[in-house]
Protein backbone atom coordinates (compact mmCIF):
# COMPACT_ATOMS: atom_id res chain seq x y z
CA UNK A 1 0.00 0.00 0.00
CA UNK A 2 1.69 3.10 -1.11
CA UNK A 3 1.25 6.14 0.59
CA UNK A 4 -0.68 8.17 -2.29
CA UNK A 5 -3.28 4.93 -2.05
CA UNK A 6 -3.11 5.75 2.03
CA UNK A 7 -3.92 9.51 1.16
CA UNK A 8 -6.64 9.16 -0.88
CA UNK A 9 -8.27 6.31 1.02
CA UNK A 10 -8.52 8.53 4.01
CA UNK A 11 -9.56 11.44 1.80
CA UNK A 12 -12.71 9.02 0.83
CA UNK A 13 -13.35 7.50 4.24
CA UNK A 14 -12.24 9.74 6.84
CA UNK A 15 -10.89 9.14 9.88
CA UNK A 16 -13.89 7.22 11.77
CA UNK A 17 -13.73 4.47 8.36
CA UNK A 18 -10.39 3.48 8.39
CA UNK A 19 -8.44 1.50 10.68
CA UNK A 20 -4.70 0.63 10.55
CA UNK A 21 -3.65 0.08 13.84
CA UNK A 22 -2.90 -3.96 14.56
CA UNK A 23 -4.87 -4.05 17.84
CA UNK A 24 -7.99 -2.47 16.77
CA UNK A 25 -8.07 -4.64 12.96
CA UNK A 26 -7.28 -7.94 15.03
CA UNK A 27 -11.02 -8.73 16.01
CA UNK A 28 -11.39 -8.40 11.71
CA UNK A 29 -8.83 -11.02 11.22
CA UNK A 30 -9.95 -13.63 13.29
CA UNK A 31 -12.94 -15.56 12.96
CA UNK A 32 -15.11 -18.32 13.80
CA UNK A 33 -13.35 -21.58 13.70
CA UNK A 34 -9.89 -20.16 14.25
CA UNK A 35 -8.93 -21.89 11.02
CA UNK A 36 -7.70 -18.85 8.92
CA UNK A 37 -5.43 -15.68 9.96
CA UNK A 38 -4.94 -13.51 7.34
CA UNK A 39 -3.72 -9.92 7.32
CA UNK A 40 -5.04 -6.81 6.09
CA UNK A 41 -3.39 -3.61 4.81
CA UNK A 42 -6.26 -1.95 6.44
CA UNK A 43 -10.07 -2.27 7.55
CA UNK A 44 -12.19 -0.04 5.67
CA UNK A 45 -15.48 0.96 7.25
CA UNK A 46 -17.91 2.92 4.72
CA UNK A 47 -20.39 4.74 5.68
CA UNK A 48 -22.35 4.79 2.64
CA UNK A 49 -22.94 2.73 -1.11
CA UNK A 50 -21.17 6.12 -2.40
CA UNK A 51 -17.92 5.88 -0.46
CA UNK A 52 -18.12 1.78 -0.97
CA UNK A 53 -17.87 2.77 -4.98
CA UNK A 54 -14.76 5.27 -4.49
CA UNK A 55 -13.25 3.08 -2.72
CA UNK A 56 -13.51 -0.04 -4.70
CA UNK A 57 -12.87 2.11 -7.88
CA UNK A 58 -9.48 3.08 -5.90
CA UNK A 59 -8.61 -0.25 -5.11
CA UNK A 60 -9.47 -1.37 -8.52
CA UNK A 61 -6.94 1.59 -10.00
CA UNK A 62 -4.38 0.35 -7.56
CA UNK A 63 -4.71 -2.95 -7.78
CA UNK A 64 -5.58 -3.70 -4.71
CA UNK A 65 -7.78 -7.04 -3.67
CA UNK A 66 -10.86 -6.47 -1.30
CA UNK A 67 -12.22 -8.86 0.73
CA UNK A 68 -16.35 -7.88 1.84
CA UNK A 69 -17.14 -8.50 4.95
CA UNK A 70 -20.11 -8.65 7.16
CA UNK A 71 -20.68 -9.96 10.82
CA UNK A 72 -17.53 -12.34 10.19
CA UNK A 73 -19.88 -15.02 11.39
CA UNK A 74 -18.92 -17.05 8.21
CA UNK A 75 -17.82 -20.64 8.67
CA UNK A 76 -15.51 -21.08 5.19
CA UNK A 77 -12.71 -18.49 6.24
CA UNK A 78 -15.02 -16.29 3.45
CA UNK A 79 -14.28 -13.22 4.57
CA UNK A 80 -10.78 -13.84 5.72
CA UNK A 81 -8.14 -11.93 3.92
CA UNK A 82 -4.75 -13.84 2.63
CA UNK A 83 -1.51 -13.70 4.31
CA UNK A 84 0.13 -11.38 2.35
CA UNK A 85 -1.38 -8.03 4.25
CA UNK A 86 -1.95 -6.40 0.93
CA UNK A 87 -5.29 -6.64 0.77
CA UNK A 88 -7.82 -4.37 2.31
CA UNK A 89 -10.90 -5.51 4.36
CA UNK A 90 -13.85 -3.70 3.78
CA UNK A 91 -16.09 -4.19 6.92
CA UNK A 92 -20.10 -3.07 6.09
CA UNK A 93 -20.65 -2.65 9.64
CA UNK A 94 -21.54 1.40 9.33
CA UNK A 95 -23.85 0.90 6.70
CA UNK A 96 -26.73 -0.48 8.49
CA UNK A 97 -29.57 1.72 8.17
CA UNK A 98 -33.50 0.06 7.60
CA UNK A 99 -34.58 2.67 4.55
CA UNK A 100 -38.04 1.33 4.40
CA UNK A 101 -40.56 -0.84 5.95
CA UNK A 102 -43.60 -1.77 3.45
CA UNK A 103 -46.08 -3.53 4.99
CA UNK A 104 -48.25 -3.03 2.19
CA UNK A 105 -46.22 -4.77 -0.48
CA UNK A 106 -44.51 -6.81 2.25
CA UNK A 107 -40.64 -5.59 1.94
CA UNK A 108 -38.54 -3.71 3.59
CA UNK A 109 -35.40 -2.06 2.05
CA UNK A 110 -32.06 -2.38 3.96
CA UNK A 111 -28.57 -1.17 4.20
CA UNK A 112 -25.71 -4.49 3.98
CA UNK A 113 -24.53 -3.82 7.64
CA UNK A 114 -28.34 -4.39 9.36
CA UNK A 115 -27.62 -7.31 12.02
CA UNK A 116 -30.18 -9.78 11.18
CA UNK A 117 -31.72 -10.13 14.29
CA UNK A 118 -32.60 -5.63 13.87
CA UNK A 119 -33.92 -6.69 10.68
CA UNK A 120 -36.10 -8.89 12.13
CA UNK A 121 -36.69 -6.68 14.56
CA UNK A 122 -37.71 -3.60 12.38
CA UNK A 123 -40.10 -5.89 10.65
CA UNK A 124 -41.96 -7.24 13.50
CA UNK A 125 -42.43 -3.58 14.83
CA UNK A 126 -44.16 -3.00 11.20
CA UNK A 127 -46.01 -5.97 12.28
CA UNK A 128 -44.68 -8.40 9.58
CA UNK A 129 -41.97 -11.63 9.75
CA UNK A 130 -38.62 -11.46 7.73
CA UNK A 131 -38.42 -15.27 8.59
CA UNK A 132 -34.93 -15.85 8.14
CA UNK A 133 -33.22 -17.25 11.17
CA UNK A 134 -30.26 -18.70 12.32
CA UNK A 135 -27.98 -19.50 15.36
CA UNK A 136 -25.40 -16.39 14.69
CA UNK A 137 -28.45 -13.85 13.96
CA UNK A 138 -27.14 -11.67 16.51
CA UNK A 139 -24.24 -10.88 14.50
CA UNK A 140 -24.29 -11.67 11.25
CA UNK A 141 -25.52 -8.87 8.82
CA UNK A 142 -28.35 -9.77 5.70
CA UNK A 143 -25.59 -8.47 3.64
CA UNK A 144 -23.21 -11.52 4.88
CA UNK A 145 -26.53 -13.76 4.90
CA UNK A 146 -27.49 -12.72 1.37
CA UNK A 147 -23.42 -13.19 -0.14
CA UNK A 148 -23.96 -17.02 1.23
CA UNK A 149 -27.15 -17.58 0.57
CA UNK A 150 -27.84 -18.61 4.34
CA UNK A 151 -30.11 -21.47 4.82
CA UNK A 152 -30.95 -21.71 8.98
CA UNK A 153 -34.10 -23.05 10.39
CA UNK A 154 -37.40 -21.66 8.34
CA UNK A 155 -36.20 -23.07 5.16
CA UNK A 156 -38.79 -25.74 4.76
CA UNK A 157 -41.69 -23.10 5.45
CA UNK A 158 -39.86 -20.28 3.51
CA UNK A 159 -36.80 -20.87 1.64
CA UNK A 160 -33.22 -20.23 1.72
CA UNK A 161 -32.10 -16.21 1.28
CA UNK A 162 -32.15 -16.62 -2.36
CA UNK A 163 -35.92 -16.97 -1.95
CA UNK A 164 -36.28 -13.81 0.37
CA UNK A 165 -34.43 -11.26 -1.80
CA UNK A 166 -36.46 -8.75 -4.18
CA UNK A 167 -33.05 -6.24 -5.00
CA UNK A 168 -29.97 -5.43 -4.50
CA UNK A 169 -27.88 -2.83 -4.62
CA UNK A 170 -24.36 -3.75 -5.56
CA UNK A 171 -21.05 -2.23 -6.32
CA UNK A 172 -19.24 -3.90 -8.89
CA UNK A 173 -15.09 -4.97 -8.89
CA UNK A 174 -14.34 -1.42 -10.98
CA UNK A 175 -16.30 0.96 -8.96
CA UNK A 176 -19.69 1.10 -10.72
CA UNK A 177 -23.07 0.83 -8.44
CA UNK A 178 -25.17 -1.48 -10.19
CA UNK A 179 -29.10 -0.08 -9.13
CA UNK A 180 -31.12 -2.82 -8.35
CA UNK A 181 -33.15 -2.51 -5.74
CA UNK A 182 -36.43 -3.34 -7.18
CA UNK A 183 -39.52 -3.87 -4.99
CA UNK A 184 -41.70 -6.35 -8.06
CA UNK A 185 -43.16 -9.64 -7.11
CA UNK A 186 -42.90 -9.75 -11.52
CA UNK A 187 -40.49 -8.71 -13.42
CA UNK A 188 -39.20 -10.69 -16.67
CA UNK A 189 -37.06 -8.44 -18.26
CA UNK A 190 -34.43 -10.75 -18.65
CA UNK A 191 -31.49 -12.22 -17.02
CA UNK A 192 -32.31 -12.03 -13.06
CA UNK A 193 -28.97 -10.61 -12.63
CA UNK A 194 -29.33 -9.84 -8.43
CA UNK A 195 -29.10 -13.74 -8.30
CA UNK A 196 -25.96 -14.01 -9.38
CA UNK A 197 -24.56 -12.32 -6.08
CA UNK A 198 -26.42 -14.35 -3.54
CA UNK A 199 -24.45 -16.92 -3.25
CA UNK A 200 -21.12 -15.36 -4.53
CA UNK A 201 -19.41 -14.57 -1.37
CA UNK A 202 -18.48 -11.45 -2.16
CA UNK A 203 -16.42 -12.76 -5.25
CA UNK A 204 -19.00 -10.84 -8.06
CA UNK A 205 -19.01 -7.12 -6.01
CA UNK A 206 -20.25 -5.53 -2.67
CA UNK A 207 -23.76 -5.89 -1.47
CA UNK A 208 -25.00 -2.50 -0.23
CA UNK A 209 -28.38 -2.87 -0.12
CA UNK A 210 -31.49 -4.87 -0.56
CA UNK A 211 -35.28 -5.37 -0.87
CA UNK A 212 -36.40 -8.07 1.22
CA UNK A 213 -39.87 -10.18 1.03
CA UNK A 214 -41.69 -9.95 4.10
CA UNK A 215 -44.18 -12.23 5.57
CA UNK A 216 -47.65 -11.81 7.83
CA UNK A 217 -46.78 -12.00 11.37
CA UNK A 218 -47.10 -15.39 13.32
CA UNK A 219 -49.61 -14.98 16.13
CA UNK A 220 -49.25 -18.32 17.29
CA UNK A 221 -46.50 -20.75 17.53
CA UNK A 222 -46.82 -24.40 18.92
CA UNK A 223 -43.32 -26.16 19.67
CA UNK A 224 -42.61 -29.98 20.15
CA UNK A 225 -39.93 -32.10 21.08
CA UNK A 226 -40.92 -35.78 19.74
CA UNK A 227 -38.63 -38.82 20.51
CA UNK A 228 -38.60 -41.02 17.38
CA UNK A 229 -39.53 -44.75 17.16
CA UNK A 230 -36.56 -45.14 14.64
CA UNK A 231 -34.26 -42.85 12.21
CA UNK A 232 -36.78 -44.23 9.17
CA UNK A 233 -39.98 -42.41 11.20
CA UNK A 234 -38.25 -39.28 10.73
CA UNK A 235 -39.82 -39.06 7.03
CA UNK A 236 -43.15 -40.72 7.89
CA UNK A 237 -43.48 -37.95 10.55
CA UNK A 238 -42.52 -35.19 8.14
CA UNK A 239 -44.70 -36.10 5.41
CA UNK A 240 -47.50 -36.50 8.30
CA UNK A 241 -46.77 -32.77 9.36
CA UNK A 242 -46.97 -31.00 6.70
CA UNK A 243 -50.05 -32.59 5.60
CA UNK A 244 -52.24 -32.84 8.46
CA UNK A 245 -51.12 -29.14 9.63
CA UNK A 246 -52.44 -27.37 6.04
CA UNK A 247 -47.67 -26.77 5.84
CA UNK A 248 -47.72 -24.80 8.77
CA UNK A 249 -44.52 -26.30 9.92
CA UNK A 250 -41.97 -23.96 10.38
CA UNK A 251 -39.02 -25.98 11.88
CA UNK A 252 -38.35 -29.20 11.80
CA UNK A 253 -34.45 -30.56 12.86
CA UNK A 254 -33.01 -33.53 13.96
CA UNK A 255 -31.26 -34.02 17.43
CA UNK A 256 -29.27 -37.22 18.05
CA UNK A 257 -29.34 -38.44 21.36
CA UNK A 258 -26.15 -38.07 21.52
CA UNK A 259 -26.01 -34.10 20.40
CA UNK A 260 -28.40 -33.95 23.62
CA UNK A 261 -26.37 -35.66 26.09
CA UNK A 262 -23.23 -33.96 24.90
CA UNK A 263 -25.58 -30.68 25.72
CA UNK A 264 -26.88 -31.83 28.77
CA UNK A 265 -22.86 -32.23 29.50
CA UNK A 266 -21.86 -29.25 28.43
CA UNK A 267 -23.74 -26.60 28.28
CA UNK A 268 -25.71 -24.69 30.74
CA UNK A 269 -29.90 -24.65 30.02
CA UNK A 270 -29.69 -28.10 28.11
CA UNK A 271 -32.24 -30.72 30.12
CA UNK A 272 -33.72 -34.18 28.99
CA UNK A 273 -37.59 -33.49 28.13
CA UNK A 274 -37.98 -37.14 28.96
CA UNK A 275 -37.79 -39.66 31.47
CA UNK A 276 -35.65 -41.96 29.49
CA UNK A 277 -33.31 -41.65 26.72
CA UNK A 278 -34.25 -42.20 22.77
CA UNK A 279 -31.46 -42.69 19.79
CA UNK A 280 -33.46 -39.74 17.54
CA UNK A 281 -35.51 -36.76 18.29
CA UNK A 282 -37.14 -34.19 16.05
CA UNK A 283 -37.70 -30.74 17.44
CA UNK A 284 -40.95 -29.78 15.53
CA UNK A 285 -42.59 -25.87 14.81
CA UNK A 286 -45.95 -24.75 13.78
CA UNK A 287 -46.50 -21.20 12.90
CA UNK A 288 -49.50 -19.45 12.12
CA UNK A 289 -50.58 -15.52 11.19
CA UNK A 290 -54.12 -16.68 12.28
CA UNK A 291 -54.43 -15.42 16.64
CA UNK A 292 -57.31 -18.22 17.09
CA UNK A 293 -56.15 -20.74 14.15
CA UNK A 294 -56.87 -23.93 16.14
CA UNK A 295 -53.01 -24.62 15.70
CA UNK A 296 -52.58 -26.47 19.65
CA UNK A 297 -55.70 -28.74 18.88
CA UNK A 298 -53.48 -29.42 15.20
CA UNK A 299 -50.59 -30.48 16.70
CA UNK A 300 -52.24 -32.08 19.96
CA UNK A 301 -54.07 -33.98 16.48
CA UNK A 302 -51.05 -34.75 14.67
CA UNK A 303 -48.93 -35.96 17.66
CA UNK A 304 -51.92 -38.22 18.44
CA UNK A 305 -51.68 -39.60 14.82
CA UNK A 306 -48.05 -40.26 15.35
CA UNK A 307 -47.91 -41.52 18.21
CA UNK A 308 -50.60 -44.04 17.11
CA UNK A 309 -48.59 -45.00 13.73
CA UNK A 310 -45.59 -45.39 15.95
CA UNK A 311 -43.51 -43.09 14.20
CA UNK A 312 -43.25 -41.16 17.35
CA UNK A 313 -42.98 -42.81 20.75
CA UNK A 314 -43.07 -39.58 22.86
CA UNK A 315 -43.95 -36.31 22.72
CA UNK A 316 -43.60 -32.79 24.87
CA UNK A 317 -45.65 -29.79 23.60
CA UNK A 318 -44.29 -26.23 25.03
CA UNK A 319 -46.54 -24.68 27.47
CA UNK A 320 -44.86 -21.48 27.78
CA UNK A 321 -42.33 -18.81 25.76
CA UNK A 322 -39.83 -20.40 28.58
CA UNK A 323 -40.41 -24.04 27.71
CA UNK A 324 -40.50 -23.31 24.07
CA UNK A 325 -36.62 -21.43 24.55
CA UNK A 326 -35.89 -24.73 26.58
CA UNK A 327 -36.19 -26.88 23.66
CA UNK A 328 -35.06 -24.60 21.17
CA UNK A 329 -31.81 -24.63 24.03
CA UNK A 330 -31.29 -28.40 23.18
CA UNK A 331 -31.19 -27.91 19.24
CA UNK A 332 -29.21 -24.64 19.53
CA UNK A 333 -26.96 -26.13 21.93
CA UNK A 334 -25.15 -29.16 19.91
CA UNK A 335 -22.94 -26.68 18.03
CA UNK A 336 -22.04 -24.99 21.29
CA UNK A 337 -20.99 -28.56 23.02
CA UNK A 338 -19.24 -30.02 20.27
CA UNK A 339 -17.07 -27.36 20.35
CA UNK A 340 -16.33 -27.68 24.58
CA UNK A 341 -16.09 -31.00 24.18
CA UNK A 342 -12.79 -31.08 21.59
CA UNK A 343 -12.10 -31.11 17.99
CA UNK A 344 -14.69 -31.37 15.57
CA UNK A 345 -14.29 -32.24 12.07
CA UNK A 346 -17.60 -30.27 9.96
CA UNK A 347 -19.72 -31.44 7.13
CA UNK A 348 -22.59 -29.62 6.10
CA UNK A 349 -24.40 -31.59 3.62
CA UNK A 350 -27.82 -32.00 2.04
CA UNK A 351 -29.30 -34.77 -0.04
CA UNK A 352 -32.90 -35.32 -1.28
CA UNK A 353 -35.20 -35.25 2.31
CA UNK A 354 -36.16 -39.03 1.23
CA UNK A 355 -32.72 -40.13 1.64
CA UNK A 356 -31.58 -38.50 4.82
CA UNK A 357 -31.79 -41.65 6.43
CA UNK A 358 -29.77 -44.06 4.12
CA UNK A 359 -27.21 -41.26 3.94
CA UNK A 360 -26.82 -41.24 8.27
CA UNK A 361 -26.47 -45.14 7.84
CA UNK A 362 -24.44 -45.08 5.39
CA UNK A 363 -21.67 -41.95 6.26
CA UNK A 364 -21.65 -43.07 9.78
CA UNK A 365 -20.84 -46.66 8.97
CA UNK A 366 -18.03 -45.11 6.69
CA UNK A 367 -16.37 -42.73 9.02
CA UNK A 368 -16.68 -45.43 12.20
CA UNK A 369 -14.45 -48.31 9.66
CA UNK A 370 -12.01 -45.41 9.44
CA UNK A 371 -11.44 -44.07 12.73
CA UNK A 372 -13.94 -46.66 15.05
CA UNK A 373 -13.49 -44.56 18.31
CA UNK A 374 -14.59 -40.92 16.71
CA UNK A 375 -18.43 -39.96 18.00
CA UNK A 376 -20.66 -39.29 14.69
CA UNK A 377 -22.99 -36.32 16.24
CA UNK A 378 -25.50 -35.47 12.87
CA UNK A 379 -27.88 -32.79 13.66
CA UNK A 380 -29.64 -29.84 11.73
CA UNK A 381 -32.37 -29.19 9.34
CA UNK A 382 -33.75 -32.45 8.25
CA UNK A 383 -36.70 -31.05 7.07
CA UNK A 384 -34.50 -29.39 4.18
CA UNK A 385 -32.20 -32.95 3.62
CA UNK A 386 -29.66 -30.66 5.19
CA UNK A 387 -27.57 -32.09 8.18
CA UNK A 388 -24.62 -31.37 10.09
CA UNK A 389 -22.92 -34.44 9.22
CA UNK A 390 -20.27 -33.48 12.35
CA UNK A 391 -17.44 -35.74 13.85
CA UNK A 392 -16.25 -35.22 17.21
CA UNK A 393 -12.84 -36.88 18.52
CA UNK A 394 -12.68 -40.25 20.20
CA UNK A 395 -12.55 -38.99 24.10
CA UNK A 396 -9.19 -37.68 25.27
CA UNK A 397 -7.40 -37.82 22.19
CA UNK A 398 -5.42 -35.11 21.12
CA UNK A 399 -7.34 -32.04 19.49
CA UNK A 400 -4.93 -31.25 16.47
CA UNK A 401 -4.01 -35.40 15.80
CA UNK A 402 -7.71 -35.61 15.24
CA UNK A 403 -8.46 -32.29 13.08
CA UNK A 404 -5.44 -33.52 10.99
CA UNK A 405 -7.90 -36.30 10.12
CA UNK A 406 -9.92 -33.54 8.29
CA UNK A 407 -9.79 -34.21 4.70
CA UNK A 408 -9.58 -37.87 5.05
CA UNK A 409 -12.75 -37.41 6.81
CA UNK A 410 -14.86 -35.16 4.02
CA UNK A 411 -13.42 -37.07 1.75
CA UNK A 412 -15.01 -40.17 2.66
CA UNK A 413 -18.21 -38.54 3.52
CA UNK A 414 -18.42 -36.36 0.41
CA UNK A 415 -17.85 -39.31 -1.92
CA UNK A 416 -21.43 -40.93 -0.37
CA UNK A 417 -23.28 -37.32 -0.85
CA UNK A 418 -21.98 -37.15 -3.76
CA UNK A 419 -23.10 -40.45 -5.38
CA UNK A 420 -26.35 -40.06 -3.70
CA UNK A 421 -26.98 -36.47 -5.51
CA UNK A 422 -26.41 -34.76 -2.67
CA UNK A 423 -24.32 -31.32 -2.14
CA UNK A 424 -21.06 -30.59 -0.14
CA UNK A 425 -22.19 -27.43 1.17
CA UNK A 426 -25.70 -27.12 1.77
CA UNK A 427 -25.83 -23.93 3.87
CA UNK A 428 -22.93 -22.88 4.78
CA UNK A 429 -21.05 -22.08 1.19
CA UNK A 430 -17.00 -22.46 -0.04
CA UNK A 431 -15.35 -20.01 0.77
CA UNK A 432 -11.44 -21.18 1.28
CA UNK A 433 -12.26 -24.12 3.11
CA UNK A 434 -14.08 -26.39 0.30
CA UNK A 435 -12.26 -24.68 -2.55
CA UNK A 436 -10.73 -28.00 -3.34
CA UNK A 437 -13.88 -29.94 -2.33
CA UNK A 438 -15.80 -27.76 -5.18
CA UNK A 439 -13.18 -28.23 -7.86
CA UNK A 440 -13.09 -31.46 -6.83
CA UNK A 441 -16.45 -33.06 -7.02
CA UNK A 442 -18.50 -29.82 -8.96
CA UNK A 443 -19.77 -30.55 -13.13
CA UNK A 444 -16.80 -29.31 -14.97
CA UNK A 445 -19.20 -27.25 -17.02
CA UNK A 446 -21.00 -25.76 -14.01
CA UNK A 447 -17.22 -24.85 -12.98
CA UNK A 448 -16.18 -23.54 -16.22
CA UNK A 449 -19.31 -21.29 -16.52
CA UNK A 450 -18.86 -19.93 -12.96
CA UNK A 451 -15.28 -19.14 -13.81
CA UNK A 452 -17.02 -17.38 -17.21
CA UNK A 453 -18.96 -15.28 -14.76
CA UNK A 454 -16.27 -14.22 -12.64
CA UNK A 455 -13.86 -12.65 -15.38
CA UNK A 456 -17.24 -11.07 -16.66
CA UNK A 457 -18.03 -9.19 -13.73
CA UNK A 458 -14.23 -8.67 -12.50
CA UNK A 459 -11.74 -9.47 -15.21
CA UNK A 460 -8.73 -7.98 -12.63
CA UNK A 461 -9.45 -10.62 -9.75
CA UNK A 462 -9.71 -7.95 -7.52
CA UNK A 463 -13.12 -8.94 -5.90
CA UNK A 464 -12.36 -11.36 -3.07
CA UNK A 465 -9.88 -13.62 -4.51
CA UNK A 466 -8.89 -17.27 -3.94
CA UNK A 467 -12.42 -17.54 -2.59
CA UNK A 468 -15.09 -19.75 -4.08
CA UNK A 469 -13.41 -20.64 -7.11
P1 LIG B 1 -19.25 -12.91 6.87
O1 LIG B 1 -18.82 -14.08 7.67
O2 LIG B 1 -18.69 -11.61 7.26
O3 LIG B 1 -18.94 -13.17 5.33
C1 LIG B 1 -19.33 -14.35 4.69
C2 LIG B 1 -19.04 -14.25 3.19
O4 LIG B 1 -19.86 -13.24 2.60
C3 LIG B 1 -17.62 -13.84 2.86
O5 LIG B 1 -17.23 -14.47 1.68
C4 LIG B 1 -17.71 -12.34 2.66
O6 LIG B 1 -16.70 -11.86 1.80
C5 LIG B 1 -19.08 -12.19 2.05
N1 LIG B 1 -19.77 -10.94 2.38
C6 LIG B 1 -20.15 -10.49 3.59
N2 LIG B 1 -20.82 -9.33 3.48
C7 LIG B 1 -20.86 -9.03 2.16
C8 LIG B 1 -21.41 -7.97 1.41
N3 LIG B 1 -22.06 -6.96 1.98
N4 LIG B 1 -21.25 -7.99 0.07
C9 LIG B 1 -20.60 -8.99 -0.54
N5 LIG B 1 -20.05 -10.02 0.12
C10 LIG B 1 -20.19 -10.04 1.46
N6 LIG B 1 -25.26 -20.38 8.18
C11 LIG B 1 -26.38 -20.87 7.63
O7 LIG B 1 -26.56 -20.78 6.42
N7 LIG B 1 -27.32 -21.50 8.39
C12 LIG B 1 -27.19 -21.63 9.72
O8 LIG B 1 -28.06 -22.20 10.38
C13 LIG B 1 -26.03 -21.09 10.34
N8 LIG B 1 -25.86 -21.16 11.67
C14 LIG B 1 -24.74 -20.61 12.23
C15 LIG B 1 -24.60 -20.67 13.61
C16 LIG B 1 -23.48 -20.12 14.22
C17 LIG B 1 -23.35 -20.17 15.72
C18 LIG B 1 -22.46 -19.51 13.43
C19 LIG B 1 -21.24 -18.92 14.05
C20 LIG B 1 -22.61 -19.47 12.06
C21 LIG B 1 -23.73 -20.02 11.44
N9 LIG B 1 -23.91 -19.96 10.06
C22 LIG B 1 -25.06 -20.47 9.50
C23 LIG B 1 -22.88 -19.37 9.19
C24 LIG B 1 -22.97 -17.82 9.05
O9 LIG B 1 -23.62 -17.24 10.13
C25 LIG B 1 -23.69 -17.44 7.78
O10 LIG B 1 -22.93 -17.87 6.69
C26 LIG B 1 -23.96 -15.93 7.63
O11 LIG B 1 -24.84 -15.74 6.54
C27 LIG B 1 -22.70 -15.11 7.41
O12 LIG B 1 -23.02 -13.73 7.56
P2 LIG B 1 -21.90 -12.67 8.01
O13 LIG B 1 -22.51 -11.33 7.97
O14 LIG B 1 -21.29 -13.07 9.29
O15 LIG B 1 -20.85 -12.82 6.82
ZN1 LIG C 1 -27.40 -25.07 9.89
Amino acid sequence: MTDAFLTELTKILGPAGLILDKDLMAPYLEEERGLYHGRACAVARPASTDETAQLVRLCAAAGVAVVPQGGNTGLCGGAAPDGSGQQLLVSLQRMNHVRAVDPINFTMTVEAGVILENVQKAALEAGCLFPLSLGAEGSCQIGGNIATNAGGTAVLRYGNTRELVMGLEVVLPDGRIWDGLRRLRKDNTGYDLKQLFIGAEGTLGIITAAVLKLFPKPEDQQTAFCALSDLDQVLALLARARAMTADQISAFELVPRIGLQMGMDLVPGVGDPFDGPHEWYVLMELSSSRREGGLAESLETLLAAALEAGEVVDAVIASSLEQRKALWRIREGIPEAQKRDGGSIKHDVSVPTAAVPDFLRRATQAVLAAEPLLRVVPFGHVGDGNIHFNLSQPPGAEKQAFLGQWQRMNRIVHDIVVEMGGSISAEHGIGQLKKDELAHYKDPVALELMAKIKAAFDPQGVMNPGKLI
